[in-house]
């Protein structure tokens, strides 16, 4: 018996070990020591190691429904624990939000959230409900709606990120750098946030 969808990948991974044998191997003799922690939307177009071009060792990578981050006082162990993992054990110097458009989870919570039929999503995704009540009182398009909430969401998390105590030491002892970003999924572009403009910049 074969496991068939681990046995078609088989030649691609056949190569990758070979191209990559010597920095594997570095890697597992002297463990990881990735850049940043990559926060980003599950969707599976948001590929996080193809837009920076990153290697393995680079990137330690979480990814959930709509790059959210909870509130400290209102975290689940997993996120927790993975921000404890990055920020205090690696020590990360960077740490990145990226939020994309046409994000289903954004789009969910703006339209058509079912509370009984997805407990789970809607529960999370008011997370996120900060963002779309700013874009809210504003007259915009359906498109410019959209990509309004998601940026407004990645500067939302990076809001929620800073009442994780361990977190904010960290910035305070200047070690690590928060950034803010968003795939325009569409246009084949990213932007940053700049925090003093309080927009988002295409880079
Ligand atoms: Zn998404």
């Amino acid at each position: 018996m074969t496991d068939s969808f681990l046995k078609k990948s088989a030649p691609i991974r056949a190569d990758f070990f070979e191209k990559q044998a010597e920095l594997l191997e570095k890697l597992a003799q002297e463990g990881q020591s990735p850049e940043a922690l990559f926060i980003g939307c599950s969707d599976s177009r948001v590929s996080p190691e193809r837009l920076l071009g990153a290697n393995p060792g680079d990137l330690f990578v979480l990814r959930n429904i709509a790059n959210v981050v909870p509130p400290y006082a209102h975290s689940d162990a997993g996120t927790t624990a993975v921000l404890e993992y990055a920020v205090c054990h690696l020590q990360v110097p960077h740490l990145i939000i990226c939020g994309h458009t046409d994000c289903g989870g954004i789009k969910a919570l703006d339209t058509r959230l079912n509370v009984e039929a997805e407990p789970g999503l809607f529960n999370w995704l008011q997370f996120a409900r900060p963002a779309q009540r700013q874009v809210e009182a504003e007259n915009l398009g359906d498109w410019e709606r959209h990509r309004a909430i998601v940026e407004r969401n990645v500067v939302q998390q990076l809001r929620h990120i800073q009442t994780y105590p361990f977190v904010l030491e960290a910035l305070e002892a200047n070690r690590l750098e928060l950034h803010g970003w968003v795939y325009y999924l569409r246009r084949r572009l990213m932007g940053y946030y700049d925090p003093v403009r309080d927009r988002f910049e295409i880079h």
